[in-house]
């Protein structure tokens, strides 16, 4: 069976799909089409969600992003922060993993992530060239059957969202009972947290329109929508404004590190 159709579900009635003439998905309850374009199914209807800010800066500045992983500086720090993540996913079974924000798919092809969710078509183009399977849709409405993932991930995301509660409910949702969700962001009480608050009041264009969290902040939405907090990993310890050093990641939490990651579980008893 195709991987959409064993995927995704219809968002208006929550129905199956079916595949037409490899071109679209259409759902079997409401007749709702969805249009597939390269491979990549397209759930919100480009109208809807092009003029968003957040989604707009990712797909007009998609080269600037994507090259600042291979740049002198975000090169070492992309290193720091994928040698985090791996840490924090020690025991842990990547299983059926999807990545929400999956933009161009370095941190999903480094950590061997097989789907990705994001609304901005440009980077998906990209995450595609990447071996990820992608499905063009937001957070907040996932077109995804439920509890159908082992592992799912935000990473460098949450500061993009229009509303991360309702986000997570949406990969509890789509998690299978057990399943973990790692969550890596920028933590706005630490020093790195301030640098880039001081960036988007500068009006820099992806900060611009981010919303940072503390790891309080963080914690406190994942337990109002059922999550167990399972593991935290600490990385970026050194300063925003110096030479980017490659650093060992620490397990647990230390307030000024720059780069925080959250395990938490799904767990229904
Ligand atoms: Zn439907």
């Amino acid at each position: 069976m195709n991987w959409m159709t064993k995927l995704l579900r219809c968002i208006k009635c929550k129905g199956d799909l079916v595949l037409m003439e490899r071109r679209k998905l259409k759902c079997v309850k409401c007749g709702k089409i969805y249009p597939i374009r390269e491979d990549i199914p397209i759930i919100m209807p480009e109208k809807d969600v092009e003029e968003l800010e957040n989604v707009k800066v990712f797909n007009e500045l998609v080269d600037r992003y994507d090259s600042w992983f291979v740049s002198e500086k975000g090169s070492i720090l992309f290193k720091n922060e994928v040698r985090a993540l791996q840490i924090a996913l020690k025991g842990i079974k990547l299983g059926q993993s999807m990545e929400i924000g999956v933009g161009t798919g370095m941190f999903a092809k480094e950590l061997g992530i097989g789907y990705g969710l994001d609304p901005a078509w440009q980077p998906l183009l990209l995450a595609k060239k990447r071996g990820i399977k992608v499905v063009q849709g937001i957070a907040e409405e996932m077109p995804f059957k439920n509890e159908i993932f082992d592992t799912e991930f935000l990473i460098v995301t949450i500061c993009f969202l229009e509303n991360p509660i309702k986000a997570l409910k949406e990969a509890y949702r789509t998690l299978r009972n057990g399943g973990y969700l790692i969550i890596g962001f920028v933590d706005k009480e630490s020093p790195w947290g301030q640098f880039y608050l001081e960036k988007k009041r500068k009006g820099h264009p992806f900060y611009r329109v981010a919303k940072f969290y503390s790891i309080l902040d963080i914690n406190r939405m994942l337990k109002r929508t059922g999550f167990s907090i399972r593991k935290m990993v600490s990385a970026l310890l050194q300063k925003p404004t110096a030479k980017p050093v490659t650093e060992e990641p620490v397990s647990g939490l230390v307030r000024e590190a720059g780069f925080k990651i959250v395990i938490a579980q799904k767990s229904v008893v």
